[in-house]
């Protein structure tokens, strides 16, 4: 088994293996159109060396079929799958209920500044919208870290270093660390966890759900992220 000096080092580790795997599965998948055409045969003028599907294909070149049919698999049927996929990781997290620790209302980090937010909000980002309407910025980060020791070192490991954040607390938690809001709470409090891709507090009940499924969720993401990466090269 291999040791990691940090969370940051393993989950990165696990995310490049998984995304290799990945990357061969939709190599595989996308060779499965490509036509079995002999280009010594072929009166096109062309000078592509070795048939790749990365490649500018003359017109009428039986390559570029390929491309189309492969890219509109991958975004389709493929892409279908993938939602399905996470719907059902998604459906799995309902066994589960929040155990009331109050981690994820005492302490929220995010890559936005308050006054980012409000103007992510006012462009129509509901995430932002909900986000800013009840959490508000801790006066420093020693005050954050001071509140939630264990989840700031937790969020703070898989940081970038060079990267500016912020932290923030839910308004509503009452001082017996229960939401005073609670039937009145938004989508972001009631969906928290919104992706198993999310690092999550010690104390958190979803934590076993997310460590079940977090590879398979690293496998939705990756391919997702492949897909992307095929449209913008081909598409
Ligand atoms: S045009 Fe297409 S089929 Fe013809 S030689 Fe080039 S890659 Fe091969
Ligand atoms: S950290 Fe998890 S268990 Fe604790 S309040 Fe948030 S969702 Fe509930």
């Amino acid at each position: 088994m291999t040791d990691y000096n940090s969370e940051s080092e393993r989950l990165e580790a696990q995310y490049k293996e998984i995304f290799m795997e990945s990357a061969k599965v939709i190599r595989h998948e996308i060779d499965k159109f490509k036509p079995n055409f002999n280009c010594k045969t072929c009166t096109i003028p062309c000078d592509i060396k070795k048939v790749d599907i990365f490649e500018v294909f003359p017109p009428n070149c039986p390559y570029g079929a390929w491309q189309i049919k492969a890219l509109s698999f991958l975004t389709n049927e493929y892409k279908a799958k993938l939602k399905i996929a996470k719907k059902s990781m998604m459906e799995k997290k309902n066994e589960y209920t929040c155990g009331k620790c109050g981690a994820c209302c005492k302490l929220a980090v995010s890559e936005y500044s308050p006054i980012q937010l409000k103007q992510r909000a006012i462009r129509g980002d509901k995430f932002a919208k909900e986000f800013s309407q009840i959490y508000v910025p801790y006066e420093s980060e020693d005050m954050a870290k001071a509140i939630c020791p264990e989840y700031y070192d937790k969020l703070y490991d898989i940081m970038d270093p060079d990267e500016r954040l912020y932290f923030y607390y839910c308004s509503k938690l009452g001082a017996d660390d229960l939401c005073s809001d609670y039937e009145n709470r938004p989508d972001i409090c009631k969906d928290f966890p919104m992706t198993a891709l999310k690092v999550l507090p010690d104390t958190c009940s979803y934590l076993p759900w997310h460590n079940a499924v977090e590879k398979l969720a690293m496998s939705i993401k990756s391919r997702e992220d492949l897909i992307q990466f095929y449209k913008d090269k081909i598409g």
